[in-house]
């Protein structure tokens, strides 16, 4: 049976370091405040998308993955494993880390670990990011901590427009203001927070921080990056940024025609430039999608971009 794309409603999060970019430069009607989240493809219980058109219309996309596995390649788990997000930074996040499966499954209620990565879509000239840091043992990233050694022990990296960085579990980091980015990420919502920075939220308050259990997860071995350049080849219009465990992340080029034959459960697809056709349906910059199994074949036509992503089959 031949499918159609399903394409989604994004759900929008206010953050303290959010802004109005997502409505600037993206053209979405978002919400009063300063908004830095854009849940594009999302089946988490923090923010469900709506199939916005078709023959699925009105339905959240946890639904459609628990009635219609189908589609997604029949995948045994239990929730849709991908989260993909555009997160619009005017001002820094907090210096966090995530969990892996394992120690997420035994002290967050079960929850899924978090992998993420992050395709930049813009940064202001002069922008940097935190990725990796410096200190080889828990207690000595403790010690720079309890002296708010920021600089020495964070590994901080000038980011451009087109820069790609993968963030294991374990991995320090934080997106700094002045960047645009399509993060595509496990279905999870676990952060420890490190440090925020002391800054105030409109009612006065501080975040709270989760410095023991950011101890517990840090990976002290990692090899922190110099930069994010994008150095795999791209091959008849396809850049494979990154293959692990959790997900397969492409960019896609168009330019006039190309096809990409299925090899997925299913591909997640958001377009960051251009517009063209999928299929012989219009789509634009902004618009986030699933190609369903059952589809074999996608022609893409036009003149765009596109971050493309599918988890591992079983
Ligand atoms: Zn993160």
């Amino acid at each position: 049976m031949t499918q159609e794309l399903i394409f989604l409603e994004p759900v929008f999060h206010q953050k303290i370091w959010g802004g109005r970019m997502l409505e600037s430069d993206f053209g979405y009607q978002i919400p009063d405040g300063p908004i830095g989240e854009c849940w594009a493809i999302s089946a988490h219980q923090s923010g469900d998308c709506k199939v916005a058109k078709g023959r699925f219309a009105g339905m959240h996309l946890s639904e459609l993955w628990s009635t219609h596995r189908e589609l997604f390649g029949k995948l045994a788990s239990d929730q849709f494993p991908l989260l993909i997000k555009i997160l619009a930074a005017d001002d820094d996040l907090s210096i966090q880390v995530h969990p892996d499966d394992t120690y997420a499954a035994q002290h967050e209620n079960g929850s899924l670990g978090k992998c993420e990565c992050w395709y930049v879509l813009h940064a202001k000239p002069g922008a940097t990011i935190v990725v990796g840091q410096n200190a080889s043992s828990r207690e000595e990233f403790a010690r720079a901590v309890n002296k708010s050694k920021w600089g020495e022990l964070l590994n901080i990296i000038p980011v451009k427009t087109g820069d790609f960085f993968q963030i294991n579990p374990g991995t320090v980091h934080a997106i700094r203001g002045g960047t645009l980015i399509l993060e595509t990420q496990q279905s999870s919502d676990v952060t420890y927070r490190v440090y925020d920075y002391n800054r105030r939220q409109a009612d006065g308050s501080l975040r709270e921080l989760h410095l023991q259990q950011s101890l517990d997860v840090i990976d002290y071995k990692q090899q922190a990056p110099t930069n994010g350049t994008i150095t795999a080849i791209e091959k008849n219009g396809v850049t494979r940024l990154v293959s692990c465990d959790c997900y397969t992340v492409d960019r896609v080029r168009v330019e006039d025609t190309t096809r990409l034959m299925a090899h997925w459960p299913f591909l997640c697809m958001s377009v960051i430039e251009g517009s063209g056709k999928v299929n012989g349906q219009l789509v634009a910059r902004g618009d986030h999608f699933i190609a369903p199994a059952g589809i074999d074949v996608l022609e893409l036509t036009g003149s765009m971009e596109l971050i493309c992503s599918y988890p591992p089959a079983d």
